[in-house]
């Protein structure tokens, strides 16, 4: 698989920078903004922050940073009814772990209410705004279509005076919500139906988590955000692709108020494939109890992958792999797995731990006696140094790791075959215990003194085979939680007629087992993050406890998806 190259690369420019970043660098080159460099980055608090909006960190954040300027962080937060203080402090929280910083740069389109209020006023002054009577549902009928001019309201000709009093009234309370709004008048027979005099104003009878009961008009997302930008000496107000249409509106407000000439460039967002990326199905999956809240390990948001175990440098190693194009896309979940992958297999230490254990007596070793095995903490990084790992007459193997009637190519325990265990011995399966039911409960085993540490016996024996263990004595009790994908369906948007995107929610995107694991593993804290040897990456759950360990598999070592796929088939 192609996961070292950009899927999104046509569109690069100069040597190793996509099309927005060659832009600053022409810009600065010709002395466009003086210079100056000014991104930001504008989420609206109405929800967690996903995978989506790290590709849009990377991008203002790194921009700023790569060209000395400076990146914002603004909570566009003009609708009262979704956005909360909790999302607020969840995105900057988010933000943060990301490793970016906005430094004294922390604004909030709220504080530019009365700023707003007052160019309104001067729109209507100026004979470029005008207070409509009529509904909600006349105004979208009276718009018209693509292929039909829209009709002009009756209102839409009123005079100055009768318009600014009619404003203030609205924003003094006087009028139901629904009632009135302030539109731009711009021209309703425009090819952008955004043109079609827009909505700059409504009236909406909420408190704000921030302004609480000051206003009771609320401008919209168009009023708001290019004044904003504005407001802020913004120079590249970079945003998705479907703010295109949004444009010629976003130009308009800062020309008719003739206020500083912010630029909006948009480019594609990121979508993966086998998720979701929306709020409103976020809030289903968490709603409809598909899953566990917000920061599930297996959502999209930030706040999940976070709890599963990945680290904002594969985060953002595969924002900048994916690069920055105007062209839509899908890109591969493998793609965000093979760079958590390496960025773990660097730093992760290896542990050993037995998802689904077998017991093991090894009837030669001495009852009662322990052995402290050094095993290497990280053959990637010598620096990791080694850790002591005891073991015993009793260990628990890895219940795959035996068959009792193997197929010829199966190298690993099976009665009479002999196997390494890791840092430890060599040991032979002599005998197999079952219970009533036939099940193999318990293997005998002996031991091969002369391989202590894993090593080869003098005789020149060979064994194909390596397995991890612990001991059983020793071993701690763990509650494992393994996460796949949440969709079995590439893209569950795309959907035949009938079908819902539930339909493919994947039914064992989380499996929980009962694993042992080793003594090692006592001390842990939230979010550390392990390779489990043979088994995985994975990371300590929040959910973990003293006494109680919680793990989360971050990620399979290799890419096992086709093979799960080809056995559901
Ligand atoms: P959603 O569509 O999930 O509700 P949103 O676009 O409404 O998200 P905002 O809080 O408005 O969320 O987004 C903040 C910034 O992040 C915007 O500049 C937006 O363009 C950008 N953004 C949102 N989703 C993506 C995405 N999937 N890829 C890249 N950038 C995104
Ligand atoms: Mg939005």
């Amino acid at each position: 698989m192609a996961n070292d190259t950009s899927t999104e690369t046509t569109e690069r420019k100069g040597p190793g920078l996509d099309f927005i970043r060659s832009m600053v660098a022409e810009d600065l080159r010709t002395g466009k903004w003086k210079g100056r460099v000014a991104t930001r980055f504008p989420p609206e608090p109405n929800g967690y922050l996903h995978i989506g909006h790290a590709k849009s960190l990377c991008l203002n954040f790194g921009i700023a940073k790569e060209f000395n300027g400076v990146c914002h962080i603004r909570f566009d937060d003009t609708n009262p009814l979704t956005e909360k203080q909790e999302y607020v402090d969840s995105i900057k929280q988010d933000v943060r772990w990301m490793g970016f910083d906005w430094g004294e740069h922390e604004y909030y389109a709220s504080d530019y209410f009365d700023q707003l209020y007052e160019w309104a006023i001067k729109l209507i002054k100026d004979g470029k705004a005008y207070v409509d009577d009529l509904s909600a549902e006349e105004v979208s009928e009276q718009r018209g279509t693509i292929k039909q001019a829209g009709v002009e309201s009756p209102h839409r000709n009123r005079s100055v005076e009768e318009n600014l009093d009619l404003f203030e009234r609205m924003r003094a309370g006087e009028f139901d919500e629904g009632t009135r709004v302030l539109r731009a008048k711009i021209d309703m027979a425009s090819p952008n139906m955004l043109l079609r005099d827009p909505v700059m104003y409504r009236i909406i009878k909420a408190s704000h988590y921030r302004t609480g009961d000051k206003w009771c008009i609320y401008p919209t997302y168009d009023y708001t955000h290019g004044q904003s930008d504005s407001l802020e000496r913004i120079t590249y107000s970079i945003c998705t692709l479907e703010f295109e249409v949004h444009r010629p509106l976003y130009n308009w407000y800062i020309q008719a108020l003739g206020i500083f000439p912010s630029e909006q460039t948009e480019f594609a967002r990121l979508n993966l494939t086998y998720t979701v990326m929306s709020k409103r199905k976020f809030i289903a999956l968490v709603e409809e109890g598909h899953v566990n809240g917000w920061d599930d390990p297996r959502m999209p948001t930030i706040s999940g992958i976070r709890r599963r175990g990945y680290t904002p440098e594969a985060i953002r190693d595969f924002c900048g792999r994916i690069g920055v194009a105007r062209a839509a896309s899908m890109n591969q979940y493998e793609q965000l797995e093979h760079c958590i992958r390496e960025d773990l297999n660097k730093r992760a230490p290896r542990v050993m731990a037995v998802l689904d254990p077998l017991k093991v007596v090894i009837e030669n070793y001495p009852e009662g006696q322990v052995e402290e095995m050094e095993a290497v903490n990280n053959p990637e990084d010598p620096s990791a140094g080694s850790r002591m790992v005891p073991f015993s007459k009793t260990i628990y193997i890895e219940r795959e790791d035996f068959m009792e009637d193997p197929p010829k190519k199966f190298f690993r325990l099976s009665p009479g075959a002999e196997v390494r265990l890791r840092y430890a011995y060599w040991i032979k399966c002599t005998d197999v215990v079952k219970d009533a039911e036939g099940n193999v409960i318990e293997l005998r085993c002996t031991y091969d003194p002369e391989t202590r540490g894993g090593n080869n016996p003098p005789d020149g024996r060979k064994v194909k085979a390596t397995l991890h263990w612990v001991s059983a004595e020793h071993a701690l009790d763990a509650e494992v939680r393994l996460y796949d994908r949440l969709f079995t369906k590439e893209d569950p948007n795309a959907l035949e007629e009938g079908e819902d995107w539930r339909d493919y929610l994947n039914p064992e995107s989380l499996v929980v087992i009962p694993g042992k694991v080793e003594r090692h593993l006592a001390h842990v804290k939230p979010l550390d993050r392990f390779q489990f040897e043979r088994k995985g990456y994975f990371c300590v759950d929040p959910d973990s406890k003293p006494g109680k360990l919680v793990f989360n598999r971050t990620v399979t070592l290799r890419d096992t998806w086709a093979n799960v796929q080809k056995r559901n088939d």
